[in-house]
């Protein structure tokens, strides 16, 4: 898979994984910003941890953001209004502005160099019809006490309508920030970390879970789940109370950078950055953003982005990549206990897109329930809040309608045009395979259906992997599973199969 700005920065050493039968007091699964933000707040506690990742460490969705630290995210505030009310966008707001504060003194404290940098957020439109949306932000944020301006910056994207902007809010690197943290985690007494260890399965035993990673046995008092995107569906039931969007960014060089980032209201989003690591100065865009189930032409959507840099910039993109998150029906993620009745499961998921302030957020949630300290977003983001009508009309025109839609439109559209026949859909011994030709003419065959939730899946000819349009899991041509939820591959017997 194509690799991000971000990932260069990774330099993080090899990592042993789980090669036997462990127990612990508290097991995190998942080494991103939310597994990792929780962990550095345990160091130094009574509590053992371990800290496991099916890949190597912070080379998640994390590692695939655009980095941008803000509260002013898109027009959050007004969906929060429409869907829990004015006192639940207040607290999301305080929230946003908590976690930048933690960051901000993480940095500090540990001498972080991540390439914190202030930096103004604007929130613009090309659509005139999105105009009154603005107006309802404003009044929102005028409740909310923001200081904001309306002020146009000398843009870099034409046809502008309108502009929020906001001035105290940052950009970082999310990987020299995360990677960091990691690293005072690994030095920690109390914590040990693995990768390339993957959980399977959660069981509960009397007073204990039973977490199977690599085929061994983690004993454990207490999980976190802060994988993305979980392995399992019940608890928690995510997959009826999320969706999943996918974007393409691209990064090139550039001779000048300037303090500010930027995200369109309109569907589908633009968005972008400047950064600067010191040595070279890079500008960061994004577009063509979609839920997983549209806009299946991966090789276009990557020519589109890749096209539009260039006419920004005057420069080839020297990184393109994708990246998928997990959106809510309400627009307020899932962080805390997954259910009332499990009080020792901890889930964080359902960022919507802004998840280096939600990730920081769910460390410090989830670390303060775990030392059964008060925290006072807990309510807010409860994972088995109740339903009312609006999350629920989401839920059908998000969920229902992303997953009916992949499942249909790929059983009718197995072999697109766009595949120039380097991939096919076809049966073989009455079972769905997916069939890619190499450069050598060699034949690689997998299933063609996802482990996780039975989806058909999509050959994205830019990456060479099958990609579910359900839940995003991925696969190479070989079937070895890539990205999760999928914890299963999707390698078939090849003896099996005669054509
Ligand atoms: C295009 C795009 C741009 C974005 N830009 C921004 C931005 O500018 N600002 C912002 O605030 N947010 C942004 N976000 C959102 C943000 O990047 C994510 O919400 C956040 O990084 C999620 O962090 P995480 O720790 O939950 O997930 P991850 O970083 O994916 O970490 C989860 C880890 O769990 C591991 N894992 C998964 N399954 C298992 C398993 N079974 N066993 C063991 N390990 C497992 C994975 O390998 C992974 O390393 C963006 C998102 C997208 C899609």
């Amino acid at each position: 898979m194509k690799k991000s700005l971000w990932q260069k920065y990774n330099d993080m050493k090899k990592l042993n994984s789980i090669n036997e039968n462990m127990s612990t007091d508290v097991l995190i699964i998942g080494a991103g910003i939310t597994g990792v933000s929780v962990a550095y707040n345990l160091i130094n506690h009574k509590e053992n941890v371990i800290l496991i990742d099916r890949n190597k460490c912070c080379d998640g969705v994390t590692s695939k953001s655009t980095g941008k630290l803000t509260y002013l995210q898109d027009l959050m505030y007004q969906k929060i209004v429409n869907t829990c009310g004015m006192d639940a966008a207040k607290l999301y707001y305080d929230a946003q502005k908590e976690a930048i504060r933690i960051v901000k003194k993480n940095v500090k404290n540990e001498n972080i160099d991540c390439d914190l940098k202030q930096s103004e957020s604007i929130v613009f439109t090309k659509d005139l019809k999105e105009l009154p949306k603005f107006e309802v932000e404003r009044r929102i944020l005028d409740e909310l006490d923001v200081n904001y301006s309306n002020l146009h910056n000398k843009f870099l994207l034409n046809d502008v309508k309108d502009v929020i902007k906001v001035k105290n809010t940052y950009v970082f690197n999310p990987i020299k920030y995360v990677i960091s943290l990691l690293k005072k985690v690994i030095n920690s007494s109390n914590i040990l970390v693995y990768e390339n260890s993957i959980a399977t399965k959660i069981k509960k035993e009397n007073d204990f879970f039973i977490v199977m990673v690599n085929g061994f046995e983690i004993k454990t008092k207490k999980v976190v789940i802060a994988c993305n995107y979980p392995f399992f569906t019940i608890p928690g039931l995510i997959p009826f109370k999320t969706y999943v969007e996918k974007s393409y960014i691209c990064a090139s060089k550039t001779d000048e950078t300037q303090n500010l980032n930027a995200i369109s209201s309109n569907y589908p989003c633009e968005s972008f950055r400047h950064y600067d690591d010191g040595k070279d100065k890079y500008f960061i865009y994004l577009n063509n953003s979609s839920k997983i189930c549209d806009k299946l032409n991966y090789e276009k959507n990557y020519k589109q982005c890749a096209k539009k840099i260039k006419e920004i910039t005057n420069n080839k993109p020297l990184y393109k990549w994708e990246n998928m998150d997990v959106l809510t029906n309400d627009n307020l993620p899932l962080i805390g206990r997954i259910s009332s009745y499990e009080k020792n499961v901890f889930i964080a998921t359902g960022y919507n897109t802004w998840g280096m302030t939600n990730g920081v957020i769910a460390g410090k949630i989830i670390s303060d329930l775990i030392l059964n300290k008060k925290n006072k977003y807990v309510d807010l983001f409860n994972p088995s809040r109740s339903i009312n009508f609006s999350k629920f009309k989401n839920f059908i025109t998000n969920t229902m309608i992303s997953n009916v839609k992949a499942y249909t439109f790929n059983l009718i559209r197995k072999n697109p045009s766009w595949y120039k026949n380097k991939a096919i859909v076809t049966k073989i011994n009455g079972k769905r395979v997916g069939v890619y030709f190499d450069s050598k003419g060699e034949k690689h065959v997998v299933s063609n259906i996802c482990p996780h939730l039975k989806c058909f899946l999509t050959f994205n000819e830019v990456d060479k992997t099958w990609d579910c349009p359900c839940h995003g899991s991925r696969f190479d041509v070989d079937g070895n599973c890539v990205k999760g939820p999928s914890v299963y591959d999707i390698k078939i017997d090849e003896t099996n199969i005669s054509n």
